[in-house]
C-alpha cells in the first residue's frame, strides 16, 4: 500500500514538473514571439478519423486525428491569432501584442484536408495554406511511401521485401530493419533511382490492386471550393522529388510547372512553395527565387521571423505522437514542449 502510494507521489510529481516546464516554456516562447515578432508557421499531412487511421498506410509521423485537429484549433484560437499567408509578410502598424501569431499549413493535397481539416477549418473561421504536389491530384492512391508500407503490412510478403531492401542497399542493407529506415534510405536519391529500386521491391500486381480508398488526394474540384472559399494553394512541385538529389533543369521545371498548373487552376496567383521533404540547397533555393516564387517553407523547426530569408521558412510539424498525452488526448503540455523544440 505505501509502496503504491510512493509510486502514485512520484509520477504526480513527475506531471507536475512536467506540466510545469512545459508552462515556462510557453511563457518563455510566447514573450520571445511577441517581442522579435515572430510567427511561429504549423506542418501538417493528413488529418483522419480512428477509423481511417487504422486503414491508412501513411507513416505516423504524417497523421493527426480529426478528434485531436479540433482540440487543437479550439486551442490556437484562445493562445494564438491564426493568420493568413498574407500576413506573414504585412506590415503591421499596430502590432496586437496580445498573442502570438501562427500559420497553418498542409502538405501534399491529401483528399482528407478537404473531407477532415477543411470543416474544422471553416467552423473556426481559420485561415490556411495548401502545398499541392499537382501531378498528384486526382490520383486514387498516395505516393510510393504508402504503397510500400501497404507492402509491409502483408505478412506473407514482408520477407521477401525485407530481403530485396538487403540486396538493393548493398553494405547499407543491414540498417533497414524498420520501414522508417527503409523510406529514409530510398527517399535520399535521384527519382530515377528510387524508381528502379521500387520496381524490383513492389510486384506489379499490387500496383495494379485496387487501392486504400483512404489514401486519396484531393480533387481540382475540392481545391477549387477551398480556394473560393479563401484558402491558399501554394506549389509543392510535380512529382515530389527531393528536390537536392535532381539536375538543375528538373528542378526548375517541377518548381515552375507546379506554380503555373495551380494559377491556371485556381485563376490565383501562387507566390509560395513547400518544398518536399522540406530540403533544399543554395541552388534549389535560389531557382525558387528565379521562377517567381515570394517565398518557400522548410521542415527545419523554429519560428520565423520576418527579417529572415523567406526562401527557408521554418516550421514546427504537427503529428498525433507531438501533441498528445500518453492517454491519446490533445494536450497544450505536449504542444509546447514541441513549440520549444523538446520533443
Ligand atoms: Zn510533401
Amino acid at each position: 500500500m505505501l509502496a503504491k502510494l510512493r509510486r502514485f507521489v512520484r509520477s504526480s510529481a513527475a506531471n507536475v514538473l512536467h506540466y510545469s516546464g512545459a508552462a515556462d516554456s510557453w511563457r518563455l516562447l510566447r514573450q520571445r514571439a511577441l517581442h522579435k515578432d515572430e510567427v511561429c508557421v504549423f506542418g501538417l499531412h493528413r488529418v483522419l478519423t480512428n477509423a481511417e487511421r487504422s486503414l491508412s498506410n501513411s507513416l505516423d509521423g504524417m497523421v493527426v486525428t480529426e478528434a485531436t485537429f479540433a482540440r487543437l484549433l479550439e486551442y490556437l484560437q484562445g493562445e494564438f491569432r491564426v493568420v493568413s499567408f498574407e500576413a506573414l509578410f504585412a506590415e503591421e502598424r499596430q502590432i496586437d501584442r496580445s498573442k502570438p501569431r501562427c500559420l497553418l499549413t498542409f502538405d501534399d493535397g491529401w483528399k482528407d484536408t478537404y473531407t477532415r481539416a477543411y470543416p474544422w477549418l471553416k467552423k473556426f473561421g481559420m485561415p490556411a495554406i495548401v502545398f499541392l504536389a499537382t501531378g498528384a491530384i486526382e490520383s486514387r492512391r498516395g505516393f510510393w511511401v504508402e504503397e510500400l508500407r501497404r507492402l509491409w503490412r502483408m505478412p506473407e510478403a514482408r520477407g521477401q521485401l525485407k530481403s530485396d531492401l538487403r540486396r538493393l542497399a548493398g553494405q547499407r542493407g543491414d540498417e533497414l530493419g524498420e520501414l522508417e529506415q527503409a523510406v529514409e534510405w530510398l527517399k535520399h536519391m535521384p527519382t530515377a533511382t528510387r524508381d528502379s529500386f521500387l520496381a524490383q521491391l513492389i510486384p506489379q500486381e499490387l500496383k495494379n490492386a485496387e487501392p486504400d480508398p483512404v489514401d486519396c488526394m484531393l480533387s481540382w474540384n475540392e481545391v477549387l471550393e477551398m480556394s473560393r472559399a479563401g484558402i491558399d494553394m501554394g506549389a509543392h512541385t510535380v512529382t515530389h522529388p527531393l528536390l537536392t538529389f535532381e539536375n538543375f533543369d528538373t528542378v526548375e521545371r517541377e518548381l515552375r510547372v507546379s506554380k503555373s498548373v495551380v494559377e491556371e487552376k485556381t485563376g490565383k496567383s501562387v507566390p509560395a512553395l513547400a518544398y518536399p521533404n522540406g530540403d533544399w540547397n543554395e541552388d534549389v533555393r535560389r531557382c525558387a527565387e528565379q521562377v517567381g516564387y515570394r517565398c518557400a517553407f522548410t521542415t527545419r523547426p523554429g519560428w520565423f521571423e520576418r527579417r529572415e530569408d523567406p526562401y527557408t521558412i521554418r516550421r514546427i510539424l504537427l503529428h498525433e505522437g507531438n501533441v498528445t498525452d500518453r492517454h491519446g488526448d490533445f494536450s497544450p503540455a505536449m504542444l509546447s514542449l514541441t513549440l520549444a523544440g523538446r520533443v
